[in-house]
């Protein structure tokens, strides 16, 4: 919970700068622009929690804490000021409600992706040499295999993926591939020759986003799999058999 602070303390703080806001964790900054847009105007409001709930957009309850979910941290004022007026006691059904319709109108989810959710790792020494290497490897493969049509991707190690060597995340929205991950393990273990072709199946997954196909290992997947000369299957035998994702 972060708490709000007296009113007085507030004018004299001033807002925080635009780059210091981004760094800002949701909870903070929300309780930092709560504060300047009249939240005190709420009897006895002790401070404000983000959350990740998909159902739970605003709550408030004894504990007076606002419960709030982290993608409003990027709303408007009129957003932030609507769920104000929502939590104001003794105001009308009507207002209330209109409240509401406002603050449910921000999509929320626009702003706290999958992807942020998860606590990000910490990157080690050589990540960036290897990195590179990867999207070297992903250049050369895309002209070699695919004529060069496929986009240029991010790529991620990962030291959490255990089954799986690859994956690939494809935004839900848009339909386009956003970034390859691949698990650190397999890029210690297995070495380079094996990594490529885990490359070489995230790129067919990224080719059948691309043209507007399912990502998945279906035929249109194996097809193109034993056209590129990989292994047309989910798992792979590595010793043991492996996912590839
Ligand atoms: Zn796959």
């Amino acid at each position: 919970m972060v708490p709000f602070r007296p009113l007085a303390e507030i004018d004299a703080a001033g807002d925080a700068a635009p780059a210091a806001r981004l760094s800002m964790p949701p909870a903070e900054l929300l309780a930092r622009r709560l504060e300047r847009l009249g939240v005190h105007r709420l009897p006895g409001v002790r401070g404000v929690t983000a959350n990740h709930n998909r159902t739970v957009m605003v709550s408030y309850g004894r504990t007076r804490i606002i419960r709030i979910h982290a993608g409003y941290a990027q709303a408007p004022d009129r957003v932030l000021e609507a769920i104000i007026r929502f939590l104001m006691p003794r105001v009308s059904r009507e207002e209330r409600a209109e409240a509401e319709r406002e603050f449910l109108a921000f999509p929320v989810f626009d702003h706290v992706p999958e992807r942020a959710r998860r606590v990000s790792e910490h990157p080690q020494p050589g990540d960036v040499a290897l990195l590179h290497r990867l999207e070297e490897m992903h250049r050369r493969l895309n002209q070699e295999y695919f004529g060069g049509q496929l986009a240029p991707i991010q790529f991620r190690l990962s030291g959490r993926m255990r089954s799986r060597l690859g994956e690939i995340t494809v935004d839900k929205k848009t339909g386009r591939p956003t970034e390859i991950a691949l698990s650190r393990r397999h890029l210690r273990a297995h070495g380079w020759t094996e990594v490529e072709h885990t490359v070489l199946h995230e790129m067919v997954h990224q080719w059948q986003a691309e043209t507007g196909q399912e990502v998945d290992h279906g035929a249109a997947f194996r097809r193109k799999a034993k056209a590129v000369g990989i292994v047309p299957s989910a798992v792979r035998d590595l010793g043991r058999a492996r996912k590839v994702g």
